[in-house]
């Protein structure tokens, strides 16, 4: 909801007016997951792999989203791997143009017995790294800009503690089983969010990769629409689920979880989300990120603010964590369009 005589918000104000659907002075533009690039990295001498495992270097990094690119949020956990690294996964952290990884095909559990969260999960080096970086970015950044954290969801810790097909495999053949190993690995998902509450997260993302490409809308009701309306209640700060690919087939599910908002991708349009969501949660993302910011140009980029902005679309901004090349411009483009958009309404 726009209303032009609105006063004008800070960057916090607006990303939390959106998680409400209350009224903003413009459209939030918002990244629940990663806008890291090798030339931000290069900018502020923060690389990966070490940007996610040094606090410092995550912070700089992150902030970038906003001092660089002009987005109304900074969100510092690029990666999907922080916690299973601290669960106890083999990992792969790769160079500076590549994403650290966990090693699926080494599993560290065969069973539900096997699901432990250990004693030091939140004081690990790479949970607590996360953790350290919020408090930074709280004290640097917290009174203008929307700190977001991030905590996985335990469909996504299955299959990096499992390994994606023998987690699959369980999920087919052994429901029950399943649903009781989701519930142990959800206190990992609960602890982490927490602790990053308590260091100053506005909001948190909750990736679940219950993807529309793996796992069928029926799945979601059945495995996971209960424990992320059970994350609402005991995180207490506005969540943003994340799903990747086509999920209009459980949006309507999504909506009744009571989550702040959904990430969504751009194999959904914005105006058949917008219809089934019916104004019970916020929609946030929806710009491609492998044809469009990765290989276009602003045009196509304000193109498709423009179709989120039409629709009716909360908040703005990349679909899924943009690949690391993608080119600076591409993202400035994102607020430029948001503002234009604005301003072209309220010349008519
Ligand atoms: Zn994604």
């Amino acid at each position: 909801m726009v209303k032009e005589q609105i006063k004008p918000m800070t960057s916090r104000e607006r990303v939390l007016a959106g998680l409400r659907r209350e009224p903003v002075d413009r459209t939030p533009v918002c990244n629940p997951t990663s806008v890291a690039t090798v030339e931000l990295m290069d900018l502020v001498d923060a690389h990966f792999p070490e940007a996610n495992r040094n606090p410092e270097m995550m912070a700089r990094l992150a902030a970038t989203g906003y001092t660089e690119i002009g987005f109304d949020s900074i969100m510092p956990v690029f990666s999907i791997i922080q916690e299973s690294s601290a669960l106890g996964c083999k990992m792969q952290w790769e160079q500076k143009d590549n994403w650290p990884t966990v090693r699926m095909r080494e599993p560290i559990w065969r069973d539900v017995e096997d699901v432990v969260i250990p004693n030091d999960f939140l004081t690990h080096p790479d949970t607590a790294c996360v953790i350290e970086c919020i408090k930074i970015l709280k004290k640097e950044y917290g009174d203008d800009v929307a700190i977001i954290g991030k905590t996985m969801g335990p469909w996504t810790l299955g299959y990096h503690c499992f390994g994606v097909e023998p987690f699959l495999l369980m999920s087919l053949d052994d429901p029950g089983k399943t649903k009781l190993a989701l519930e142990r690995m959800k206190e990992a998902t609960i602890q982490f969010g927490m602790a990053q509450i308590e260091a100053g997260a506005d909001a948190l993302t909750v990736p679940d990769h219950a993807t529309g490409d793996l796992v069928s809308g029926e799945y979601y009701d059945r495995y996971l629409k209960d424990m992320h309306a059970e994350f609402v209640d005991l995180l207490p700060v506005p969540l943003i689920l994340h799903i990747c690919g086509r999920t209009v087939d459980r949006m309507n599910s999504i909506a009744e979880t009571g989550i702040a908002a959904f990430h969504f991708d751009s194999k959904n349009k914005p105006q058949e989300s917008m219809d089934i969501i019916e104004d019970r949660i916020s929609l946030v993302g929806n710009i491609n990120n492998p044809e469009t910011l990765y290989a276009k140009g602003p045009d196509a980029v304000r193109d498709e603010v423009c179709a989120n902005l039409d629709a009716g679309v909360h908040m703005v901004g990349p679909e899924c964590a943009i690949p690391l090349q993608t080119a600076i411009e591409n993202l400035t483009a994102i607020p430029n369009a948001v503002k234009e958009w604005h301003s072209r309404r309220e010349s008519h």
